[in-house]
């Protein structure tokens, strides 16, 4: 492996995002809009990457887990059940470093307890975006975006019971945008007031509820190790008892060491039997399991797991970058684990002679089926090679003339920059192999050679 040179920090991850098409600015021809961010060609693939990964995890390899798309405005009620009609309109101040809040009452005008950074002016606030259903604009017409996902699955508790026909201990998931006013937003799409949420219901029979929390909470922090994240740069913390919300038995955030710090990448909650014991209180409608086994019917506890999509593309991002020594030049190069490269392998014709392109975009035209591709034939082989390291494409396949005799490509791969040689045949199957390899994060599949082919 080369050597690594240097430590990210945030600044190189936003540059190299814009620059390279993972992520800019919202709406910038017209100034930008604070805290909004569009995900450009690159962060697209990131994004649905990982979304893909965690259904696969959680619903498609699982039989205790359905899956659930609801919709983004619901009932007024349902936030007013849920408490966050209520719960967040209060006066609040935050503390500009920690990012902590307060009720100003609370905080008898002393400062910030912990960290004793200055605090924003006391607010009344409602994290909720507030809209108006229908031509309308009055009090009966008020509609909120979801502050998140999960209140769609409590409301469908009942609907996805009976029709998949699951039982305890089961889960409803759902991936999908959710909306929050927050006070203050920054760290690039660490907060910002839209985002993309990964929930988990898990409902299990109370008195199972400790034994099904710490299972999810090692499931989870489990996911992240797989996806190529350095186990020293992830932490589980427990939240203190005064930290824990009112109906919340215990919760662990899984937190990872962005460039500003240890900070939250998901939440594990044991929410007890609140929120269906709430939506059953607020809707009359009875929200609750009956047992075949035990012969009994109660309403289940239920386990949160709650994580964010573009906290995870951030800190995929930063774990995957990194800038190496080779050859006496800086590499800068993403890591990425196969399963999350936007872009899984680039065909590289040797150049755009008129023998070589047929060939070229025949194999590319081949592969495409299988794999996200690019073809990239601009500039010399060796810039084209770290185009494709600093986007994190595992593999680049190398045409040259040797290929038009005997109908061989080079195969180049990112992380180790070995290289092998193999017949255009049998290139899907090697490299279907090669990227669906576990190990692929932590074991080179070729030893590294001194010097890129071709170049
Ligand atoms: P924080 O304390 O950082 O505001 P939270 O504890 O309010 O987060 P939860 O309500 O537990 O967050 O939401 C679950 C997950 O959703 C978080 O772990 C995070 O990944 C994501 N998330 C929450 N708020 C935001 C936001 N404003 N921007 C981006 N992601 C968010």
């Amino acid at each position: 492996m080369p050597d690594k040179i240097s430590k990210v920090d945030m600044e190189k991850i936003v540059s190299l995002c814009k620059r390279r098409g993972f992520i800019f600015p919202s709406s910038e021809i017209y100034g930008g809009l604070g805290s909004c961010w569009d995900y450009g060609p690159l962060g697209v693939e990131l994004k649905r990457n990982i979304k893909d990964a965690w259904w696969r995890a959680v619903v498609q390899e699982r039989d205790d887990m359905a899956g659930l798309d609801a919709s983004i405005m619901m009932h007024p009620q349902i936030w007013v059940a849920s408490g966050h009609v209520e719960g967040f309109s209060d006066p609040l101040v935050e503390c500009k470093v920690c990012h902590l809040r307060w009720r100003a009452t609370d905080l008898n005008g002393s400062s910030c307890p912990d960290c004793g950074g200055e605090l924003t002016e006391p607010k009344l606030f409602n994290l909720m975006f507030k809209t108006f259903m229908g031509p309308v604009e009055d009090e009966a017409s008020v509609v909120y975006l979801r502050p998140e996902t999960a209140q769609g699955i409590f409301v469908n508790f009942d609907n996805v019971l009976a029709t998949s026909r699951k039982k305890l201990p089961f889960g409803i998931a759902q991936i999908g945008k959710s909306f929050r006013n927050e006070i203050t937003t920054g760290n690039f799409i660490f907060r910002t007031r839209e985002f993309e949420q990964m929930e988990i219901e898990y409902f299990v029979r109370p008195g199972s509820d400790e034994k099904w929390f710490d299972y999810w909470v090692q499931e989870r922090f489990n996911w992240y190790l797989k996806l190529g994240i350095k186990q020293e740069n992830l932490r589980l913390r427990r939240h203190g008892k005064e930290e824990l919300a009112h109906y919340a038995k215990d919760c662990y955030d899984i937190e990872y060491l962005f460039p500003m710090g240890w900070a939250e990448l998901e939440g594990i909650a044991n929410r007890g039997d609140y929120d269906l014991v709430q939506h059953a209180k607020h809707s009359g409608k009875t929200l609750s399991y009956f047992d075949e086994e035990a012969g009994e019917r109660y309403t289940p506890y239920v386990i949160e797991p709650s994580a964010g999509v573009d906290r995870s593309a951030l800190a995929l991002l930063i774990d995957a970058y990194d800038e190496e020594l080779a050859e006496g030049e800086t590499r800068v190069v993403l890591h990425f684990h196969p399963e999350l490269a936007p872009i899984k392998v680039a065909i590289l014709p040797l150049s755009r002679n008129e023998k070589l392109v047929p060939l070229a975009r025949e194999v590319y035209t081949k592969l495409r089926r299988y794999f996200m591709m690019q073809y990239d034939d601009a500039q010399s082989i060796g810039r084209r090679y770290r185009r494709q390291d600093e986007i994190g494409t595992p593999f680049c396949v190398t045409i040259d003339f040797q290929s038009l005799e005997d109908n061989q490509v080079t195969i180049r791969e990112r992380d180790s920059m070995g290289q092998i040689r193999l017949p255009i045949e049998e290139l899907v199957k090697t490299l279907q192999a090669k990227l669906s390899g576990e190990s692929f994060a932590t074991q080179p599949l070729w030893t590294a050679k001194t010097a890129e082919a071709s170049e």
